[in-house]
């Protein structure tokens, strides 16, 4: 599932490739950008903010034209891949929303969430919304912390998946986040103790994973052993053994273990968060 490692990875892989060139052909296959050729457009830099990638264009003629950015979101499924040009690109092609050419390289976004267009100078209305993002050279963990706190009665895990707080968390580090402070993650936020240590644990793990190709928060890469919950309901915690509870009624998908992240005296909101593994 991309989170801000894999978007910051992505954005860097679509740099290495297409930064510098100038585009020989696009073909962006969603509804407003249908007609949009970026022939002649040149790469000048591809970078994330949270999760989502910024391609930033230089037009042909600097005197008719202003530059632009090719703003896409992953979502859930979305990604990007880069082939060597006269490749075909591999994949089904109706999951294909971005095709963009240079002599040397062909970059294919596939079942992206968001694909835009706009002025480069639109970006920060765009993404201004967006809390500091975590992978930034300019990360302000106290900006953060502030942020996280504005709202002290949300759970923590929808506080730290809110990218208006901080950018970069998804569902896997929540949990896992969650899971290494020994917080429940339906603990309010105002009733998290030490809020600057959650924050400044999420930067170092996910600038750790933005380094390597796999992610992992346990320090193994062998698979099967890179998470301590995300995706282990029913499983034994690495920690302490006892079943790795789910929660998976919402839009959100929340794992902890009910041991290692006791539930506090607060009530969840609705009294909908199960306390023990089912
Ligand atoms: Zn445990």
């Amino acid at each position: 599932m991309p989170e801000g490692d894999t978007v910051f990875r992505t954005a860097q892989a679509l740099g290495r490739a297409l930064a510098g060139a100038t585009l020989t052909a696009s073909d962006l296959r969603v509804a407003a950008l249908a007609t949009v050729d970026l022939a002649g457009w040149a790469v000048e830099e591809s970078v994330s903010r949270g999760k989502h990638l910024l391609l930033r264009l230089r037009p042909p003629d600097a005197a008719t034209a202003a530059p632009l950015t090719l703003h896409s979101h992953l979502g859930m499924d979305g990604s990007w891949r880069v082939f060597t040009a006269g490749r075909r690109p591999a994949g089904p092609a109706h999951h294909i929303r971005a095709v963009l050419h240079t002599t040397e390289a062909l970059a294919v976004g596939y079942q992206l969430k968001e694909l835009a267009l706009l002025p480069t100078t639109d970006e920060p209305a765009r993404l201004g919304h967006l809390g500091p993002d975590l992978l930034g050279a300019d990360f302000d963990a106290d900006e953060a912390v502030r942020r996280l706190s504005r709202d002290p009665g949300a759970t923590i895990a929808d506080a730290l998946r809110d990218q208006r707080h901080l950018a970069g968390i998804g569902n896997v580090y929540c949990a896992e986040l969650l899971f290494l402070r020994g917080i429940w993650p339906w603990t309010p936020t105002a009733e998290v103790t030490d809020l600057p240590a959650l924050v400044a644990l999420a930067r170092r793990v996910l600038l750790a994973n933005s380094r390597r190709p796999v992610r992992t928060t346990t320090g193994s890469l062998r698979r099967g052993q890179t998470t301590y919950v995300y995706g282990r309901s029913n499983t034994p915690c690495r920690r302490c053994g006892t079943l790795i509870a789910v929660d998976n009624r919402g839009e959100r998908v929340t794992y902890w273990c009910p041991a290692c992240q006791p539930a506090g005296t607060a009530a969840p909101p609705g009294g909908a968060a199960p306390r023990t593994p089912r």
